[in-house]
């Protein structure tokens, strides 16, 4: 049975990289009716963040991708955290001492910093020749060591990876790396091939940044005489043609764009596109066909930029499939910050908007001009195609001011009629009814939509406001 893994280390936010990582591999398991496994990979305990863990289970369980063995969910193979499972690394470290494919090193700091300042690329196996008997008698004395694993000089290793074929490494281009270190903890080197296969894992999907090394963990499977499991890298995200996306670089995360008024659904979709594609090409997939459609074949060779503007394109596919009481109950959230909004009828300000999100954070920017009324200007009114401007508006405002206290009942048709009898096209009428009452050239809905948003004593507030500036 296929078994897939993510296994993130509890750093901090999980990154577009990473959950796209746990996408597939949740896909790739699901495809197969398989199982897929989630394990915390805790051992660099200073680069361990508090609260990093729970995160990790929040966004799994947001996006729907669901494992079927963790830390809080159980499972056979369990503890599914590794300082849980400290005694078994050192356990099958001491297996690979007694077979020489592993050795005791004592090197301090200072040497090792010193054979690099002379010249050295890689630790130069110094201390492979210390006799077994006496290296454990300087450990039983209390000295400080590690354990690193002992690679063969020379020979070419090489291993097939689903995506990109045969790699091929030179053994001279591999260091002793430590696979215990000196706090007794395993490195990340070692403790990913012990649990990969404790755990059952079939296939390995992770970043290529381990595309190269996969050969020193190959040796170690075969040291222990574990099965090898297959491999698939995932080429990285990037920020453009020359930077990857990158924690550091402050670029997104998943909790970020839920914060910017992306949905879920949107995120996990954008993200499965960046380096797979389906074989109709289909851009707008559920998860539950994604789980259907995921195949290896559509699984990219080569990096993808990460396109926030496809990403609100796409997300604007799902925000207009949302229900009226769906959008106006995410968008009251959005609406919060913004003061000038108080006041108005927002679930009416919902409907106007709707169609307009892409992201949810674009209700600020299409209600901006709201607040940016008092500071008017009269040239809105000059509009080629309706043959407008200010003069006109301060002939016909007395008027629209009229027809909005007598008719507000039945502004939209009293506003025709008005245009009508006096000989105006509708479309003049509108325009200078609608720019004297928001100060914008664009807004989200048409003159009697922006009067029913304002209300009757607001709006005619604004229409003798901006009749007393084209008058004045
Ligand atoms: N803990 C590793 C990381 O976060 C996982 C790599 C892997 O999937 O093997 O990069």
């Amino acid at each position: 049975m296929v078994r897939t893994r993510f296994a993130p280390s509890p750093t901090g936010f999980l990154h577009v990289g990473g959950l796209r990582t746990a996408l597939y591999a949740y896909l790739y398991a699901k495809k197969a009716g398989g199982k897929f496994i989630l394990r915390i990979e805790d051992t660099d305990l200073e680069r361990t963040v508090p609260g990093a863990v729970e995160l990790i289970y929040r966004t799994l369980r947001e996006t729907g991708l669901k494992y079927d063995e963790g830390p809080d969910v159980g499972g056979e193979y369990g503890p599914y955290i590794q300082t849980q499972r400290k005694q078994i690394y050192i356990d099958y470290a001491k297996k690979l001492i007694e077979s020489g494919d592993a050795y005791y090193c004592f090197c301090t700091k200072e040497r090792l910093e010193q054979i690099h300042k002379d010249g050295a690329t890689k630790y130069d196996k110094h201390c492979l020749h210390i006799p077994r008997e006496e290296a454990e008698k300087r450990i039983a004395a209390g000295e400080k060591y590690v354990i690193r694993q002992n690679i063969p000089a020379e020979g070419v290793s090489s291993y097939v990876d689903l995506v990109f074929g045969e790699i091929k490494v030179d053994y001279n281009d591999l260091e002793d790396n430590v696979l215990i270190k000196s706090d007794g903890y395993p490195t990340y080197n070692f403790a990913n091939v012990i649990d990969d296969h404790l755990m059952g894992i079939t296939h390995v999907i992770r970043g290529t940044e381990y595309l190269s090394s996969t050969p020193k963990y190959n040796l170690l499977y075969d040291a222990l005489g574990f099965e090898r499991p297959q491999y698939i890298h995932l080429q990285p995200i990037m920020r453009d043609a020359h930077q990857k996306l990158s924690k550091r670089h402050g670029d997104a995360n998943y909790e970020d764009f839920i914060a910017k008024g992306f949905l879920k659904d949107a995120i996990v979709n954008y993200i499965a596109l960046l380096g797979w594609s389906p074989k109709d090409n289909r851009e707008k997939l559920t998860l539950e066909e994604m789980e259907q459609l995921f195949s290896l074949d559509g699984v990219s060779k080569s990096a993808s930029i990460f396109d926030e503007t496809k990403m609100r394109w796409l997300n604007s596919l799902y925000v207009k499939e949302l229900s009226e009481e769906e959008f106006h109950k995410r968008a009251l959230a959005f609406y919060a910050p913004y003061k000038y909004l108080n006041g108005l009828d927002l679930e009416y300000l919902s409907t106007l908007l709707h169609s307009r999100t892409e992201v949810f954070t674009d209700v600020g920017k299409l209600t901006a001009f709201i607040e940016n009324f008092e500071n008017f200007d009269t040239a809105l009114f000059t509009n080629a195609k309706w043959k407008t401007d200010a003069a006109l508006a301060a002939k016909m405002l007395p008027d629209l001011i009229k027809v909005a206290e007598n008719e507000w009942d039945n502004l939209h048709d009293a506003l025709n009629a008005y245009a009508e009898r006096d000989g105006y096209k509708k479309g003049q009428v509108l325009w200078v009814f609608r720019i004297a009452l928001t100060n914008a050239a664009s807004t989200p809905g048409g003159a009697s939509e922006m009067a029913r948003l304002f209300g009757k004593d607001e709006s005619l507030r604004r229409l003798n406001y901006a009749l007393g500036k084209v008058i004045a």
